[in-house]
């Protein structure tokens, strides 16, 4: 960082909501921030983002592309932080996010740091939080250099300034920690200055990336991200078939079905975008029932946020025991009808 009081965060994710919490996670650092849209009609989310507390919006659009691959974000990106004299990127840290992050660093000679969890401020440099040995730790890495390319978890935390010479006079010096919100409608909006929305006009060139194809996700596919209830199986599940009870738990608990990796990777059974973990999703249910999975640390690292760990595993050793609420040592193929059961009679 260059010192300056008031850094410029330039943010940019694909998907709306999560380029909401980045404009959040940006405003909690008290930053001058600057939102990115790319798309063929960026409009509608220029505003959202607009409303949501960016100071100001930048759109590129290109209404022949149906899809912009990483590298021509990466020169769209380059050019709108240098127009705006940004200090860092934030990047939601999405598949092609973190992608993005690496080519994007390399272009400006910036430092990185993909799937961070929490951002602050101290003595003037930008500290990313993020969990390494596969969810067994948290490094925390600290960006001494003039730019910054960080891609943010949904759901990352952020902390104020605490660096005294920056601190506003009204603001106190404590750190805030603020989850970022699901609806962002409810964060303040800066209120002593409009938002601008400005077109962002670039030639771009013809990508040295040939794209061959694109495939929606598979449509049968659950997104576990918003669930406040999920039911998760491992390899603790003997066929396939047996899918039919754990799907028939989540319907009657009103939640939705996860996996640990082997179900979704080694088996498929179930699409990966119901594995839960470290290279899965990470989700923060109200209640995570962990039927046959024996809590390794890549699995662990999805539920860190789950209220509620409720573990189902006929080893009474088993590491997941470890980190639930409550436990149930035995068969599931007996324990699942019977919790089914009990459910119904409540019913
Ligand atoms: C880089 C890397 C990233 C990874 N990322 C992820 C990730 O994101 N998510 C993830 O899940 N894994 C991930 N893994 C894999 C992870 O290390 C484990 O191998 C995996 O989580 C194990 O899945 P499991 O618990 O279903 O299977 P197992 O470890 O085989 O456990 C099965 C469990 O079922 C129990 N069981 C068996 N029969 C019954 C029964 N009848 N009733 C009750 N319990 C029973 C057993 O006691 C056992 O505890 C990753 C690994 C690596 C190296």
């Amino acid at each position: 960082m260059n010192g300056q009081e008031t850094l410029t965060i330039l943010t940019y994710c694909e998907d709306l909501k999560l380029a909401m919490e980045l404009v959040h996670v940006a405003n909690g650092l008290k930053a001058n921030v600057v939102a990115a849209v790319i798309g063929p009609e960026p409009g509608s989310e220029a505003n959202d983002l607009a409303t949501c507390g960016a100071n100001k919006v930048l759109a590129y659009q290109d209404s022949s592309m149906e899809y912009f691959e990483v590298h021509q974000l990466s020169v769209l990106l380059d050019a709108m932080a240098s127009k705006v004299g940004a200090d860092a990127i934030l990047i939601g840290a999405t598949q092609d996010g973190n992608s993005l992050v690496g080519r994007l660093a390399a272009r400006l000679d910036a430092g990185a740091v993909t799937d961070s969890i929490e951002l602050s401020i101290v003595s003037n440099n930008l500290h990313a939080k993020r969990l390494i040995y596969g969810g067994a730790g948290i490094a925390n890495f600290i960006m001494s250099g003039s730019m910054s390319v960080i891609s943010i978890q949904p759901g990352a935390k952020n902390s104020a300034l605490i660096n005294s010479a920056l601190v506003n006079s009204t603001m106190n010096n404590s750190a805030l920690v603020n989850p970022a919100p699901v609806n962002c409608a409810l964060v303040d909006t800066k209120q002593d200055s409009t938002p601008i929305i400005e077109n962002f006009i670039h030639e771009l060139e013809p990508s040295p990336v040939k794209l061959l194809e694109l495939k929606a996700s598979q449509a049968n596919a659950v997104s576990l991200k918003d669930a406040e209830v999920v039911v998760a199986i491992g390899r603790g599940l003997k066929d396939k078939e047996d899918l039919k009870l754990i799907e028939e738990l989540a319907i009657a608990l009103g939640g939705k079905v996860g996996c640990s990796r082997p179900i979704a990777a080694d088996m498929e059974w179930l699409p990966v975008e119901q594995w839960v973990g470290l290279s899965g999703v990470k989700i923060k249910p109200r209640l995570y029932l962990a039927i046959g999975i024996s809590g390794q640390v890549q699995h662990i690292a999805g539920i860190r946020d789950a209220e509620l760990v409720i573990a189902i595993n006929n080893d009474a050793d088993a590491p997941i025991f470890k980190c639930a609420d409550y436990g149930i040592v035995g068969d599931l193929y007996k324990i699942v009808p019977a919790l089914l059961a009990r459910i119904k009679e409540g019913a």
